[in-house]
């Protein structure tokens, strides 16, 4: 399961960053999810609460934040909302666009707390 593995690696980051700097718990992390990163949402909240088990993370607060997709079109210059599977521009129907936002996956922000 795609969604199990990104879980983990989000988990081994952050516990990465708290052992760093020594006695801690996570008390909040806040992650990014672009409408284009391939996530599917219930599968990766679920994947979080199994792999936060035991770790560092057991008690912290997830916020997913989600990302709706942001094309741009390179003949036109205008931006537009690309559906999943049509990226091409509505304005001059060019298909040499490219995403500004949508393929997010990152860790945005943590809290740490001291035990
Ligand atoms: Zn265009």
């Amino acid at each position: 399961m795609h969604e199990l593995s990104l879980a983990m690696n989000i988990v081994e980051i952050v516990t990465e960053e708290a052992d760093k700097i020594g006695r801690c718990a996570v008390k909040r992390i806040d992650l990014e999810i672009g409408s284009h990163s391939g996530v599917v949402m219930e599968a990766l909240t679920f994947a979080m609460d199994e792999a936060i088990k035991g770790t560092p993370l057991a008690e912290a607060k997830i916020n997913y934040h989600w990302v709706e997709a942001v094309a741009a079109c390179q003949e036109c210059c205008q931006e537009f909302k690309p559906t999943e599977f049509d990226h091409i521009c509505p304005h001059c129907n060019s298909m040499q666009t490219y995403l500004i936002h949508g393929k997010e996956l990152k860790v945005k922000s943590v809290e740490l707390k001291e035990l």
